[in-house]
């Protein structure tokens, strides 16, 4: 029999038949967004210790819809990973990130490192390889100025494409930062797996080391194995002074979030570092 109020079998959800509608909207809009121009980008710098200098900067990839005003990225990648669109996404972002940072003079110059984010998806396929290569092409000099940031469930989901491809770009220079570290399940295996030269602590860690002391110690543990591997880290999320001398005393040394700078447009990145330099 069917049951009804609260019991074990939910015979019909509305709300649920209402969201897979709105995601198959999403996902129809999403499929013109790049043609259609929507796509953009914005760039977050990280900082060493005292802030003085930028030691690379985060592309982040923004989506203005005409009617629904900007779709947070949390929302539309997992669509595109899902439904095979998130290549053109990447391809876009890299080419585009790329183009502008050389059109105005910021990458190599004043940007030492430009940091991607990447998904398992991106490692599918014989061709995977020969995309990062074409969407790298344009790089006047060395390719160790890219980074590309991998999650470790984009790690583990497509192990064997992403180390076939990881090891090929590796070779000729190009980083790789393991993304929101601490919250996956295996991120030793996926150290030992890859040749990993970055971990990113994820905000929700640098969210509460200064009132949740179980968190804190957490993040001085990260920090002491990055130290012991010899990994750079970056605590993304940074958004007050307490969390940054918290990092610092233990040892942390680069730095990414509110605190410093938001995401902002290639134009503003560039009045940014010229107010930077001057200081
Ligand atoms: P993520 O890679 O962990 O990126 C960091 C996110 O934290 C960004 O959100 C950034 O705007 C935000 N953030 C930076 N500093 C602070 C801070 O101090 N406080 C707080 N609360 N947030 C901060 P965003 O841009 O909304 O991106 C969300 C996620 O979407 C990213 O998380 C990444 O997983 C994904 N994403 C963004 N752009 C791309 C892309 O081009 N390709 C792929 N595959 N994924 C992307
Ligand atoms: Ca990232
Ligand atoms: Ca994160
Ligand atoms: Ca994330």
């Amino acid at each position: 029999a069917k049951s009804r109020g609260p019991g074990r079998y939910k015979v019909y959800d509305p709300s649920y038949g209402e969201l897979a509608n709105q995601r198959s909207l999403l996902l129809y809009d999403l499929r013109h967004a790049i043609s259609q121009r929507q796509l953009s980008l914005v760039y977050q710098p990280q900082f060493c210790t005292d802030a003085q200098a930028i030691t690379g900067v985060e592309v982040l990839v923004r989506w203005h819809h005409p009617q629904r005003g900007l779709v947070p990225p949390d929302q539309f990648i997992p669509l595109a990973e899902q439904h095979g669109l998130i290549c053109q996404i990447t391809d876009f972002v890299m080419q585009t990130g790329i183009r502008e940072l050389l059109e105005h003079q910021l990458l190599y110059k004043h940007i030492p490192r430009v940091s991607f984010n990447v998904s398992a998806t991106d490692f599918n396929g014989s061709g995977s390889c020969d995309r990062f290569i074409k969407n790298l092409a344009e790089l006047p000099g060395d390719w160790s100025v890219i980074e590309l940031e991998l999650t470790e469930s984009a790690a583990l989901i497509n192990l064997e494409g992403v180390k076939r491809v990881i090891e090929v770009l590796h070779d000729k220079g190009v980083q790789v930062s393991l993304d929101d570290f601490g919250t996956g399940y295996s991120s030793l295996n996926t150290l030992r797996l890859l040749p990993i030269k970055e971990v990113k602590i994820d905000q929700s860690f640098v969210q509460d080391i200064t009132n949740n002391s179980q968190d804190a110690k957490l993040v001085r543990t990260i920090l002491a194995m990055a130290k012991a591997l010899h990994l750079r880290v970056v605590a993304e999320g940074v958004e007050t002074h307490a969390q940054a001398t918290y990092l610092k005393r233990e040892g942390c040394e680069e730095f990414q979030g509110y605190l410093y700078a938001r995401p902002m447009p290639v134009k503003n990145l560039v009045t940014f570092i010229e107010n930077l330099n001057q200081r």
